[in-house]
């Protein structure tokens, strides 16, 4: 380019000067100085028009024939061309890749723009969520995705666990809705068929539960009789005694474990029960009695504190799961040890703190407590007759009551069981009962 730039400018004086060597020889300088540059000037502009005219034709798509400073700028303008062509190109089979991999999943994904309205979706959302490609692209995805549940989901900022609603389409479907924010507060949505899951889950559930039915009453049958024998032991061999109390202890420990797992099946599957107000201070009350009978010799200081309002809630529940909290309390605190409940309210919400000075647990087991049949040490589990469900019963309780559990402990040291509630759950009138 700048050996063509330079070849222009010599030509141009040397145009110039045989101009001025005709003109001066023959006495009209002046005009063919000015033809020379006229004629320079109508060949540029000629250039310029064939530039634009092939940038503006559609048809051509070789550069006009020129040479000098001109032919090297149409070969230029012609190579960036067709560098440009050649990397759209490659985009577009890029984009059509990655659309015929989301088009072939069988999930659903669908972006929707910063105004909610749908973008684009693939071939399955169509099947998942009954979208037609002509008449909903540009729609409001909260008008064709129509439950009151997804709309508050859609509308959050932070999408951290999944939805799960039924099908827009079909009642006995279930989907889950996954939500990711891109670009400029863009969504993109995937939303996957889970129903054959629900079904397996409802299964495990409802196995569970009628496992637990039916072992109930044998069990029953047998701890009876063992009850029976024990009384009865002094007419029975010497021998035999430790064996009924062992079976004894067994048996009980099974009645327990299926009594808790009853509970935990009811609280997965039981989704309808109404809240209403439940007086939080007699019920503690009543659970840290028990403790103190269930601490016996152990001689354990229980200490209660307790703010006066009250929890919108199952009763049944939440003393199953408080009497859980503050009974392990007793049974992971050695004697004379110190256990405070305390139920309090502050700007974070309300509050139920269980704290002991007992065996405490090390860090690295708190994650996984409450998992069912966790242990954080299987070797003190012997002693204390417990079946590993309890704290999973507290999880469960927690979750259907907006809550969530919170546990920290140092080993040796004792422990600390924080259940929060919401301030939405709290009750400060008083209870009809107590009005009348
Ligand atoms: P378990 O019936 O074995 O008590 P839980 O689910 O109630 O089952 O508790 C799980 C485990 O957590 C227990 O086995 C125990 O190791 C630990 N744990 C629970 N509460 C306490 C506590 N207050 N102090 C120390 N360890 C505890």
């Amino acid at each position: 380019m700048k050996h063509d730039w330079r070849s222009a400018i010599r030509r141009l004086i040397f145009n110039l000067a045989l101009a001025f060597i005709v003109g001066w020889s023959l006495d009209i300088l002046a005009y063919t100085l000015m033809l020379t540059l006229g004629l320079y000037l109508a060949w540029h502009l000629r250039q310029l028009h064939k530039l634009q005219q092939w940038l503006t034709s559609r048809d051509t798509e070789e550069p006009p024939t020129s040479h000098g400073l001109w032919g090297s700028i149409f070969d230029d303008v012609y190579r960036l061309q067709r560098r440009q062509e050649k990397s759209k190109n490659k985009l577009k089979a890029m984009l059509k890749r990655v659309q015929d991999s989301t088009a072939a999943l069988k999930d659903g994904v669908l972006m929707v723009d910063s105004n909610g309205n749908l973008e684009w979706w693939n071939h399955a959302a169509n099947t998942l969520l009954g979208l037609q490609n002509s008449k909903d692209i540009g729609q409001a995805i909260t008008n064709l995705v129509r439950h009151p549940d997804f709309k508050a989901y859609f509308d959050k900022t932070h999408y951290d666990a999944p939805l799960e609603i039924t099908s827009p389409i079909n009642n006995d479907a279930i989907l889950q809705f996954h939500i990711t924010l891109f670009g400029r507060k863009d969504r993109l949505i995937v939303c996957r068929d889970i129903s054959h899951l629900h079904q397996l889950e409802a299964m495990r559930q409802d196995f569970v539960a009628n496992a637990s039915h039916e072992l109930r009453t044998p069990l029953t049958v047998i701890s009876g009789y063992l009850e029976t024998f024990i009384e009865y032991k002094e007419t029975l061999p010497a021998r035999w005694g430790r064996a009924l109390q062992q079976m004894h202890e067994q048996s009980q420990r099974m009645q327990n474990l299926i009594n808790d797992l009853l509970v935990l099946s009811r609280l997965e599957t039981n989704h309808g029960q109404e809240s209403s107000q439940v007086a939080i201070k007699p019920l503690l009350s009543a659970l840290v009695n028990d403790a103190q009978s269930l601490s016996a010799d152990k001689h354990h200081s229980i200490h209660l504190s307790c703010e006066e309002f009250d929890l919108l809630g199952i009763e049944t529940e939440l003393s199953s799961a408080f009497g859980n909290l503050i009974f392990n309390a007793v049974k992971y605190t050695p004697e004379n040890g110190e256990i405070h409940v305390r139920w309090w309210q502050d700007t974070s919400g309300l509050h139920l703190e269980v704290k002991d000075n007992g065996l405490g647990i090390d860090p690295k087991h708190i994650p996984r407590l409450t998992e069912r049949f966790y242990r954080a040490d299987p070797s003190r589990h012997s002693d204390t007759g417990g079946t590993g469900l309890g704290l999973a019963i507290v999880k469960h309780t927690l979750l259907r009551h907006e809550g969530h559990l919170h546990i920290s402990s140092q080993l040796g040291k004792g422990s600390c069981f924080t259940c929060h509630f919401p301030v939405s759950r709290k009750v400060t009138q008083p209870q009809l009962s107590q009005v009348l």
